[in-house]
């Protein structure tokens, strides 16, 4: 069961922080186990969370998305 939005067909999306036009792409993350999760706090082996994302055959997860190279933001998709 993957549930998967990306960010095709969205052209750019206005930083949040500044408004201006932020650069697509993806950020991508290596986890051969668990994939992506969110989590509200740090723990010393990030162990539960809910999960946004699970990793490709090669342990590579990448989330669609934003940034904004100004301001460091990023804007996620999952
Ligand atoms: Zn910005």
């Amino acid at each position: 069961m993957e549930r998967r939005v990306d960010t095709d067909g969205v052209k750019t999306e206005p930083c949040p922080s500044c408004g201006k036009p932020m650069e697509r792409g993806f950020l991508v993350a290596e986890s051969l186990i668990g994939g992506a999760k969110w989590v509200e706090k740090k723990t010393r082996l990030a162990i539960r969370g809910s999960p946004v994302a699970s990793a490709d055959r090669w342990g590579n997860v990448y989330l669609s998305g934003f940034r904004c190279p100004d301001c460091h933001r990023l804007l996620l998709a999952y």
